[in-house]
């Protein structure tokens, strides 16, 4: 049997090996780029947050979030983190659950992938983009600009549009389309969101350890505590991250409401900025050794304050809305940025039509779909990467145990 698997980025390959391992049968392996992997190298800033351990069906997003839970049970982050360590990879794991490459480089993830797909029954084709996915008899066709191959049973392992400058693509979408496969609205996720606040790019680069809740009109919509990071045009960081799949949607007013000494309470913070006036201080410094000079200062500002006055000079009324502001710092929020900034793709190829057991369509039997194609999301840390092994795993094996 031929199983041909278009696209070898983190799904693909993981398909690849475990087709493989299951048969004989011969696996054409197509990437329409030079280099296998090439989004998986530029993952977690290039470290490759490649697992979470934490990973299971409930931090996944779509229209059907339980289709996860099969492939992520079958094989989850132990199963994937003994099957890395068959393949070289020694990793660590943060206290957060976060799964990294011990050597720190996502090139590690790829290198140990690419060493091991080097098998007698798996030929790697690069340069072989996909442009066309036919039925033709009980097999597929499939075509690139010059070349034609026949396939008993084909696994599309394309990916989704986000990151497209790293070969984000629509073409997943449409070869499983062309097959009779609908798939749902596409939106950026785990993306930084934009705020309409012109004061964000003098923080350009701040990072500040806060809760944060996000609100709709006013109503509480998600919180965490974490990381906020302030960006040219907007936040970013997990929290932020977490909601961008679905941030700004529709008429509500999105914003964001900052603690940025989640664990102080306001009383004790004021005591504090009152006994500063006791110094010689510029107001510019008045939040100086609290937080981040920069924030400080802009902070300062937004209460009205000079910076050149001097703190002792201040009235207990100013004191007391800057204490306020760094409690609860409003930040609208207008929209998230686009596809290419994105790291993943919300929405995708319905899942319904595929049967989460074995990732088979359930309208064309012997095609099968894995990985960010699908319409599967998941949460920031490890989960995505997650899902293309586990979903990959599941395809490869299911396509290669069963004869046709
Ligand atoms: C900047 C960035 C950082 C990220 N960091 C993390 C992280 O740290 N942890 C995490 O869990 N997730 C992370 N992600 C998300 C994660 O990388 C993806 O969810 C994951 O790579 C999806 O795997 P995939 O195999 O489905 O798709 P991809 O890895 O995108 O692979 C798809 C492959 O198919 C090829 N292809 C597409 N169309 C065709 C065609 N027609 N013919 C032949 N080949 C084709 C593509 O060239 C590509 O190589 C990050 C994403 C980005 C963009």
């Amino acid at each position: 049997m031929i199983i041909g698997i278009i696209g070898a980025g983190a799904a693909g390959m993981a398909a690849a090996l475990a087709a493989s391992e299951a048969t004989d049968h011969k696996i054409y392996l197509l990437e329409r780029q030079a280099r296998v992997g090439r989004k998986l190298a530029a993952t977690g800033n290039g470290r490759c947050n490649l697992s979470n351990i934490h990973a299971s069906s409930g931090g996944y997003h779509g229209d059907d979030p339980s289709f996860s839970k099969y492939a992520i049970g079958q094989f989850g982050p132990e199963e994937t983190l003994a099957w890395f360590r068959d393949l070289g990879l020694f990793t660590v794991t943060e206290p957060s659950g976060k799964v990294y490459p011990y050597s720190d480089q996502a090139n590690s993830v790829v290198d140990v992938l690419r060493f091991a797909l080097n098998k007698p029954n798996i030929e790697l084709i690069p340069d072989f983009e996909v442009l066309r996915l036919r039925r033709e008899g009980t097999g597929f066709l499939l075509e690139s600009k010059d070349r034609k191959l026949l396939c008993d049973k084909v696994i599309v392992a394309c990916g989704g549009l986000a990151g497209t400058k790293l070969g984000g693509t629509m073409a997943g979408y449409k070869l499983l389309r062309s097959l009779g496969h609908k798939c749902t609205r596409l939106r950026p996720a785990l993306v930084q969101v934009k705020t309409g606040w012109s004061g964000v790019s003098a923080l350009k680069g701040v990072r500040a350890n806060c809760h944060a809740a996000i609100t709709v009109n006013g109503i509480l919509h998600r919180q965490s505590t974490g990381e906020i990071q302030f960006t040219e045009f907007g936040l970013s960081g997990p929290v932020i991250y977490e909601i961008s799949r679905d941030a700004c949607q529709g008429s509500g007013e999105w914003e964001c409401v900052l603690d940025f000494l989640p664990e102080i309470d306001e009383a004790t913070l004021k005591q504090e900025l009152f006994r500063r006036r006791n110094t010689g201080l510029l107001a510019e410094d008045l939040l100086t050794g609290i937080l981040h000079n920069r924030l400080g200062r802009v902070l300062v500002q937004n209460g009205g304050i000079t910076l050149r006055r001097t703190v002792s000079e201040l009235q207990n009324r100013e004191l007391e809305d800057v204490a306020a502001l760094v409690k609860h710092f409003v930040v609208s929020l207008t929209e998230p940025l686009g596809m290419d900034s994105a790291q993943v793709t919300a929405g995708g190829i319905v899942t319904d039509e595929f049967d989460p057991a074995t990732m088979e369509s359930r309208l064309v039997p012997g095609l099968y779909a894995c990985g960010e194609v699908l319409d599967v999301d998941g949460d920031c840390g490890g989960y995505n990467l997650q899902w293309a092994w586990s979903s990959g795993r599941v395809a490869g094996r299911s396509a290669g145990k069963e004869s046709k």
